[in-house]
């Protein structure tokens, strides 16, 4: 049985204030959560605010990005074993936005997540096609490809630390959410190459996220499909009434 994970991916929001006021309301509302772990994911500067805010809840710290290499000449990043002293159990690695945006390869995301695994954290690699690549019919490739190069030579012993989030392009950030059949097709797929990589057991024990547009109003549909494990929300994880509703979701969704 997979424990469901949902995820906030604050992004680049908020002031030191917010993000404490923020990680407050979360702590207050989800602290106790048994059913359904719960993740933040703040900016860096916002780490040690958000650690004191939900200290002695169940709720876990998570990083955006982390530095490739262990530490070093390179002047504005961060490393893995900085994020996992300031109590950060999760980070992204290849977010889209990071791909995008950033010019983050495959082969940079691979690394980023031996490095994190290295640092005792765990890494949610982030897998997902642009709305140009689906409609060439290229999707599921596309997606194989991020998942196959990132998990290359990887030992099936450290995979079920890892975490996969299904993040259509299209979808993030868009209004214009994966349907839940659509996603679990993809869904489906990704699992077959985590079994393919890791063997039966471990390939099933890896939880798989999707990401995307998520609301307190379609959470409970994307939860009800058999391989969604949980969910990495942006937006909607701006707001602690909704970001709760989402999380609650998931305990609708499992119980
Ligand atoms: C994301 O950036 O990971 C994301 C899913 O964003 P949104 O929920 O805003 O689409």
């Amino acid at each position: 049985m997979r424990q469901p994970l949902i995820a906030g991916n604050w992004k680049m929001h908020g002031t030191r204030d917010s993000c404490r006021a923020l990680a407050s309301a979360i702590a207050g509302d989800l602290g106790t959560l048994q059913e359904a772990e719960v993740a933040i994911f703040p900016p860096y500067p916002s780490l040690p605010e958000a650690a004191d805010a939900i200290r002695g809840t169940g709720i876990a710290l998570g990083a955006q990005d982390l530095h490739p290499e262990a530490e070093g000449a390179f002047t504005g990043a961060v490393s893995g074993s900085l994020l996992r002293s300031f109590d950060c159990r999760y980070v992204l690695a290849g977010h889209s936005e990071r791909r995008r945006l950033f010019g983050e390869t495959d082969d940079a995301v691979k690394r980023k997540i031996s490095r994190a695994l290295a640092s005792d954290l765990k890494p949610v690699l982030c897998v997902g096609e642009s709305s140009e690549q689906r409609e060439a019919g290229d999707g599921e490739e596309i997606v194989h490809k991020q998942v196959r190069i990132a998990l290359a030579g990887m030992d099936s012993s450290v995979a079920t630390r890892l975490v996969l989030a299904y993040e259509p392009v299209w979808a993030i950030g868009s209004g214009r959410p994966a349907t839940p059949e659509v996603a679990a097709e993809m869904h489906a797929l990704i699992r077959d190459d985590l079994r393919k990589f890791f063997g039966m057991t471990e390939g099933s024990e890896i939880r798989i996220l999707y990401g995307g547009s998520v609301t307190p109003e379609n959470a409970g549909g994307l939860l009800g499909q058999e391989e969604i494990d949980g969910l990495l929300v942006g937006g909607a994880s701006l707001d602690a009434a909704s970001f709760s509703a989402i999380a609650r979701a998931a305990v609708g969704a499992y119980s």
